[in-house]
């Protein structure tokens, strides 16, 4: 069965297809449609329903799609940068920055935030929305949020954008340090889509 998934984004693709081995998952622009949907939500899964209700009226009735919003919401922020995760130091109409000088911006303000309010700690948790959107009167919706603190240096090269800085206690490795696998198996996007898998196993 084919999904569409309301992104650009091919690492999101890659880990997705992972874990929903049975479906395949094209991109808007495997059908050439442009994909510059506003993420003007103030949440998680308000920014994945628009995502999934803007590709499926670009598609027509009778295709499904797959959305997901996530991001990192770190404490030492206020819960920030969130839905804003891939916007984080970008100047509004010039090109984003690369996953890595936002990383070392992430690193340098909260170097900062840690002077201003030491008690608070670098406890953070990535956030991961799926929205199954069938027609606009058969939606479903997963959140799941996976809980770490970030590290002062980046460490591992697997994953992608802030993976090296998000390190996870229980494991005693960042994001970036595990398999492919074991991502799938711990992470907020793994945790909704196994939910999200039992919901389409019930869906038949
Ligand atoms: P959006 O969901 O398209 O708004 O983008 C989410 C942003 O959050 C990405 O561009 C990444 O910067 C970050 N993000 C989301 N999921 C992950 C992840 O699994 N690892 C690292 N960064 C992530």
């Amino acid at each position: 069965m084919e999904i569409f998934l309301a992104t650009g984004n091919e690492d999101k693709r890659r880990e997705i297809q992972d874990l929903f081995p049975g479906l395949t998952f094209l991109l808007p622009r495997d059908r050439g449609l442009p994909w510059d949907v506003k993420e003007t939500g103030t949440s998680f899964f308000e920014n994945a329903l628009l995502k999934a209700a803007a590709l499926s009226a670009g598609l027509g009735p009778g295709r499904p799609v797959l959305a997901d919003d996530s991001g990192l919401c770190v404490d030492l922020l206020a819960g920030g940068p969130g839905v804003e995760s891939a916007r984080f130091g970008s100047v509004p109409g010039a090109k984003p920055l690369s996953a890595e000088d936002r990383n070392a911006l992430l690193l340098q303000t909260l170097e900062q935030r840690e002077r201003e309010s030491p008690e608070t700690g670098r406890g953070a948790r990535f956030v991961c929305a799926l929205v199954l959107f069938l027609s606009p009167y058969r939606i479903y919706s997963v959140q799941e949020a996976v809980e770490g603190e970030i590290l002062k240096a980046p460490r591992g090269s697997g994953g992608f954008g802030y993976d090296p800085l998000f390190f996870l206690p229980s494991l005693g490795k960042t994001m970036a340090e595990l398999s492919r696998e074991e991502k799938n198996r711990r992470s907020h996007r793994g945790l909704a889509g196994a939910k999200m898998n039992l919901l389409l196993r019930s869906l038949g």
